[in-house]
This record gives structure tokens, sequence and C-alpha cells, in this order.
């Protein structure tokens, strides 16, 4: 009858619920152990002058080798991080190994034009940033002027604190990305207000690529020129992306027609050069 069906789904469905809690439970107890056990690493993806294909600079984008599932990507654990507020430490790990590779590249006489730094906006809100950079810095003592911070538009939500981050993140020699820029709602009426020195225009203009995609890439650049601020194009796949962004004045790209996200000893070998 229809109404065993519907116990029945009613009963599926509470099932299926508490799966969905357990896991969700489950994934929180091993992210507690995954900084212990080092679970975490960093991935590094290139970032090219379009006109050269030369390295201009490396994103550091975090991976998670979980004991049974295999490798994760960040969107599937940093929500999760920031909800239980664990992303402090992983984001202090972050910073902690970010500066160790530099340190060891410095010492090993490797070029690195910049490394980049993503720091989601939970983070940004709750974490002082500067005092982790500048404690950071105290041990392993880097060039500052190369370290990227990326933040998107939704870090700006409470913007006079954010601000006043950046400005002092900005005094360190710092510099600073809006990454994602397109995707949020805030876009114009923050973008002259901040001391910013790089625009990413998000993947999905790029690899949308139809006549609204171009009109928007157009407008974000010609934005971008007015106020002085540089312009990455994140998600490059094809030729005809890169001959459109250069036609287009675009000087900076990332994706994968130039490389995908590398292992750190992979990047050494193939983009860093003594
Ligand atoms: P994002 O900062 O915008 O990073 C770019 C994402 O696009 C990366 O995904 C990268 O692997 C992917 N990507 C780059 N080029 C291409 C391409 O040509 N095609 C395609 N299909 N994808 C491309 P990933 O590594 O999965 O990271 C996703 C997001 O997770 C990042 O977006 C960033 O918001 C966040 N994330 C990654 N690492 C960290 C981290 O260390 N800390 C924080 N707070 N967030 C991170
Ligand atoms: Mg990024
Ligand atoms: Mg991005
Ligand atoms: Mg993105």
């Amino acid at each position: 009858t229809s109404k065993e069906r519907f116990n029945n789904e009613c009963v599926f469905y509470q099932a299926q619920l508490l799966t969905e809690v357990e896991e969700r439970f489950q994934m929180e107890e091993d992210l507690k152990i995954a900084i212990d056990k080092e679970q975490f690493f960093l991935c590094y993806q290139p970032q090219v002058h379009l006109l050269t294909g030369e390295l201009s600079g490396v994103e550091a984008l975090i991976r998670w080798n979980h004991p049974k599932k295999g490798l994760l990507p960040p969107n599937v654990f940093i929500p999760l991080l920031e909800e239980t507020g664990l992303i402090v430490e992983v984001g202090e790990w972050i910073i902690k190994d970010v500066f160790e590779s530099l340190r060891n590249w410095m010492d090993r006489g490797y070029e690195l034009p910049s490394i980049s730094i993503n720091i989601s906006a939970k983070q940004f809100g709750r974490q002082n940033i500067y005092n982790l950079i500048d404690y950071a810095n105290k041990g392993k003592r880097v060039c500052l002027q190369k370290l990227n911070i990326e933040i998107t538009e939704s870090a700006m939500i409470d913007f006079e604190n954010s601000l006043d981050m950046i400005q002092k993140l900005k005094q360190l020699g710092l510099k600073i990305s809006l990454d994602d820029f397109g995707t949020g709602y805030s876009s114009l009426s923050i973008l002259h207000r901040l001391p910013i020195d790089y625009l990413k225009i998000d993947r999905s203009f790029i690899s949308g690529f139809d006549k609204d995609s171009k009109v928007v890439i157009e407008m974000i650049l010609t934005m971008a020129k007015r106020l002085n601020v540089k312009v990455v194009a994140e998600g490059i796949e094809k030729q005809e992306q890169i001959d459109f962004l250069i036609k287009e004045g675009c000087d900076y790209g990332q994706g994968y027609f130039f490389s995908k996200p590398l292992l750190k000893s992979e990047f050494e070998q193939i983009w860093l050069s003594k």
C-alpha cells in the first residue's frame, strides 16, 4: 500500500540521514588526527607570464591524504575545517610549511618569483594572519615581498577589520590577491578601497568562454588597468583562451594548459632553476 511505501521511504530517509551525520562525525574525528599524523600536504601550481610562458609565481594548494578515502581535494574538507574551527590549526601549519619550503629553496639557490597562500574568509576573520606571518618569519627570514595572500571577496564582509589586516600585511611587504573575482557580490563597491596587487579572474569565466564571459573578462581587465591592479586568469586550458587574454591585455595566467598542481618535488624539477 502507499502507506507502507511512505513508511519505508521515511525509514530509508532516516537511515540515510543517520549515515550522513555519522559520516560527518567520522570526518571530524579524522580531521583532528590528520594534522598530527601529517596527512596534509601542499601541491604547487605554477603561474606564468602569458606572453612568454615563464614562471611568474606559484600557488600552494592543500590536499588531504585520507587513510581510507585516499586523496581528497580542499572543497571536501575546508568547509568542515571552518565549521569546527580546526582551520586555525591547519592554517598555521600551511603558513609554516610554505615558509619552510621558501627557506629551503632559498638555501639551495633556487629562484622563485613569488608564492601564493589561500586564506579562507573564516580564517581571515578569525586568525591573526599578520602575527602568524611575522612569527613564522622570525624563524625563517624569507623575503616577504615574495609572499602573496589570496583572499576572496567574502573575506571583506567585515570590511573595516579586513582592510586593517590587509594594510598591516602590506606593511610587512606582502602582496594581496583577490581570488575568484567576479563571483562575489560586492566586487565593484569594495575594489577601489582595497590596496590589492592582483585580481584573479574566476575560472568560470575562462572555462565558460562564451560571449557573456568574454564581456565580463574585458570589463575586469579594463577596470583593473584603471585601478592599477595586475590580473591573473585562472583555469586556462586552451590556446584560444590565452590568445584572447593576451589580446585583451591580461598579463598572467594559471591552469592545466601550463600545469596541473604538482607535488613539491615535481614542481622543483620542472619549474625551478638555479
Ligand atoms: P582557488 O584558490 O581558486 O584555486 C584554484 C583551483 O582551481 C584549484 O583547485 C586548482 O587545482 C584548480 N584549477 C587550476 N587550474 C585549473 C584548470 O585549468 N582547470 C580546472 N578544472 N581546475 C583548475 P583545488 O586545489 O581543488 O582548490 C580548490 C579551492 O580550495 C581553492 O580555489 C581554494 O579556495 C581552496 N584551497 C586550496 N588550498 C587551500 C589552502 O591551503 N587554504 C585554504 N584556506 N583554502 C585552500
Ligand atoms: Mg587561490
Ligand atoms: Mg581562485
Ligand atoms: Mg576558484
